[in-house]
């Protein structure tokens, strides 16, 4: 049996490519010695591989930015803001990808969006009347004949036209139906190159089809194909779709003219039965998504061959792969030199899933009855907390509901805790400056002991509690001092997590994150942030606002696990906040905030399944940590970025009594929503973008806050900033702050 994947990460094991593009920015290097690290990490990965003995490699999977944003420079989608600037090639790239500010002018970078559900971010190609579509670039062919100087035959991978198309902003007047030709023209011609280069086979990627699709769209992806398919005669084209199933289209599907089609068995959750129902055509090889390409944990083997199995039923003609492409894990085990071996040996990153693929390739072929499959898997016990399973279990209706109703409550936390009209607070953190950074460093590296560290947190918070006391807010933070991260923080407090040295994965450009691993039960096992909380509590007459991670976002930003499910793992973290939120209530903190930033990133690509397999449990994982709490103690959350349409009523069930959320650098579009839907939950929305260095002036934020009374009830809306001002310098944002309450009394005194 054949092995291959969808693509492999490329920032590099050492992140080499981040740490050369930055220093290109910074002209320390030149352009031929970014492309020269470029080359050798290509040429390094390739080797893995073909020392892994994967049958077909990809190519052009590599980018140095960003694989759309290759997309949009070969299709020649350049929008001419970025043309004019008459930069080198690269250059004007890197100005698309994150703008451009200098002597040939000034222009904003192209959109970022979520790819998908993961948490990789492309940027959105641009589109209007002006562009000319054509086959522009070189990318593709040139790493296919490096490849081939290296001996390998490489399948170039590419995003495919119907998901371009989809994925596109259409910026003029003309419509997208208008640019369908030229699309095709474009990928006729790069077929015609293909075939031209003797190339075995080239990859479509195209995502878009996993989404809920209307019979106009299929009709779309039908008639793309159709035109681009009857351009090749012995290059061969896999259409490549992974992060679900193609139960709208797979019918079409196999009956068009590609020769490999790619499915996801992982998060495809109707693909077998797809099958079922339609078979696989004959003629086609199936390219068979059967190790988690997202996960970092070792391949159920049993279970895999199993699925094997089952698929060989279908067709003989098999390259087993993965559900997507690999980008989206590190690189290799091989890096991590300090978890403990029984943690390490349930893992494994991009490298150890290629070796994986092999082994599998072996066993399949030897293996013609499940019966047959060794069921060795790996010592489970550091992974299962008994009470933890139990708590969980005995949860039940009360756990969910908080008493009394939300209405009756607000009235009594205004009155108890002494919340004035148009109160003023800030989202948590307060600016990381250089010398929190210094001292968290020093700590880290043991150069400083663990008393010395907290009593240099506490000044900090002592410190913060004056700035805020002497610019006037209502209610106060401690400034988050003690965490450099909303989710490492919490994870290094619970039992259950494991944390990696390089596990790095790319989020954008040469932007990685390294999500802590949920490895096992999660408990807490003592109170987390209650002594810092406290500690500012005590400094100050004025509430202080107790300030935590929420589960939902807990979970979303650390890997998973697989043998049990999200929504356990979010009941776990769940009730491990609770704890803390009941602990902070006790120490004497009247406001707790629960921050749920995240919330909306794991929502299911398709609307159907957006409450079944998320809303539901994700709602009741919030609702759980603070339904215990005295009436009297202020629930808060807060989100970011504001798309929140379309699920205005699910964060309202969210039960909190107040909600901050990003709403400045939007506009305040979200206030006609809040409006509309009767918005029960007391809001905050942001009257100030946080991202930006740029100080608002008293007028500006008293023509927001007068706008926003006219929309919201005055009795129910808070003043803030849109998120925490962590990455603020102190100065400015003790400005803007300052701003920030005088135009709130100027406001109150027209009340
Ligand atoms: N409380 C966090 C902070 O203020 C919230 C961060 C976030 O929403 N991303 O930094
Ligand atoms: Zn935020």
């Amino acid at each position: 049996m054949q092995t291959t994947f969808i693509g492999y990460p490329r920032i590099g094991k050492m992140r080499e490519l981040k740490f050369a593009v930055e220093n290109y920015w910074k002209k320390n290097i030149t352009e031929k010695s970014l492309r020269a690290t470029a080359q050798d990490i290509r040429m390094e990965q390739w080797k893995v591989m073909k020392n892994l003995r994967v049958s077909l490699i990809p190519s052009n999977d590599f980018s140095l930015y960003d694989g759309m944003l290759d997309l949009s420079v070969m299709l020649n989608a350049i929008p001419k803001k970025y043309k004019d600037l008459h930069l080198s090639e690269l250059d004007t790239y890197f100005a698309m990808a994150r703008g451009y500010q200098g002597d040939k002018g000034d222009v904003e970078a192209l959109a970022m969006k979520k790819w998908f559900n993961t948490n990789y971010h492309y940027l959105v190609p641009e589109l209007y009347d002006d562009t000319e579509i054509k086959l522009n670039t070189t990318k593709l062919f040139s790493e296919y004949q490096e490849a081939v100087k290296a001996g390998i035959k490489t399948r170039p991978v590419i995003i495919g036209p119907y998901t371009f198309l989809q994925l596109a902003s259409i910026k003029g007047n003309k419509t997208r139906e208008e640019y369908v030709n030229e699309i095709i023209t474009a990928f006729c011609q790069l077929i015609h190159q293909c075939e031209e280069k003797g190339m075995e086979w080239i990859q479509f990627d195209e995502p878009s089809l996993v989404m809920d699709l209307d019979n106009e769209s299929v009709h779309l992806f039908q008639r793309i194909y159709e035109k681009v398919l009857i351009e090749k005669s012995n290059l061969k084209v896999l259409l490549q779709t992974y992060f679900g199933d193609i139960r709208d289209c797979y019918k079409e599907l196999i009956s068009m003219p590609f020769d490999g089609i790619g499915i996801d068995f992982i998060e495809g959750r109707k693909s077998l039965s797809l099958f079922e129902q339609y078979g696989f055509p004959e003629n086609k090889t199936l390219f068979a998504g059967v190790i988690n390409g997202k996960n970092i944990w070792k391949c159920d083997y049993p279970k895999t061959l199993t699925l094997i199995c089952e698929l060989k039923k279908f067709t003989d003609d098999i390259v087993i792969s993965t559900s997507c492409s690999l980008l989206h894990v590190p690189y290799s085990i091989k890096s991590e030199n300090k978890l403990a071996d029984d943690i390490l040996e349930h893992f494994s990153f991009a490298e150890e899933k290629l070796y994986e693929l092999q082994e599998l390739s072996q066993l399949a072929d030897q293996i013609d009855s499940i019966e047959n499959i060794n069921k060795q898997v790996c010592s489970n016990q550091k992974r299962l907390n008994e009470d933890v399973r139990k708590r969980v279990s005995l949860l039940n209706e009360d756990d969910f509901s908080r008493n009394p109703i939300r209405a009756e409550r607000q009235i009594l936390q205004r009155k108890k805790i002494g919340i004035p009209q148009l109160a003023t607070t800030t989202i948590g953190s307060f600016p990381q400056i250089k010398e929190v950074k210094q001292i968290r460093k020093n700590y880290k590296k043991g150069d400083i002991s663990l008393a010395e560290y907290e009593e240099t947190i506490f000044s900090f918070i002592k410190d913060c509690i004056k700035i805020q006391e002497d610019i006037g807010l209502d209610i106060l933070v401690h400034g988050e001092y003690e965490r450099n991260d909303m989710v490492e923080f919490f994870g290094e407090n619970l039992e259950g997590y494991a944390f990696t040295d390089f596990a790095w994965v790319q989020s954008y450009g040469t932007r990685c994150v390294k999500p802590p691993i949920i490895f096992g039960d999660i408990k807490r096992e003592k109170p987390i942030t209650v002594k810092y909380s406290a500690y500012a509590d005590k400094l100050t007459k004025k509430p202080v606002k107790g300030m935590l991670t929420g589960p939902v976002t807990i979970l979303n930003w650390s890997f998973p696990r697989e043998d049990i499910t999200l929504k356990e793992m979010a009941f776990q973290i769940g009730l491990a906040i609770r704890d803390e939120v009941l602990d902070l209530e006790a120490a004497g903190i009247q406001i707790i905030q629960i921050d749920e930033a995240a919330l909306r990133e794991k929502l299911p690509l398709r609307k159907s399944e957006w409450h079944s397999e998320y809303l539901d449990w994700a709602i009741n994982a919030f609702r759980l940590c603070h339904s215990k709490v005295k009436a009297e103690t202020q629930i808060h959350t807060h989100m970011c970025y504001s798309e929140f349409d379309d699920i205005i009523k699910e964060i309202d069930c969210m039960d909190a009594d107040v909600i901050t959320f990003e709403a400045a650098r939007s506009k305040l579009i979200i206030l006609d929503t809040l409006q509309a839907t009767a918005f029960e939950t007391e809001v905050g929305p942001g009257v100030y973008d946080i991202h930006s260095p740029r100080i608002p002036s008293v007028d500006e934020i008293t023509k927001i806050i007068r706008k926003m009374i006219q929309k919201i009830n005055v009795e129910k809306l808070w003043v803030n900033p849109d998120c925490g001002l962590k990455t603020r310098g102190l100065e400015e944002a003790a400005a803007s702050l300052k701003n920030l309450v005088e135009a709130t009394e100027i406001v109150r005194n027209e009340l």
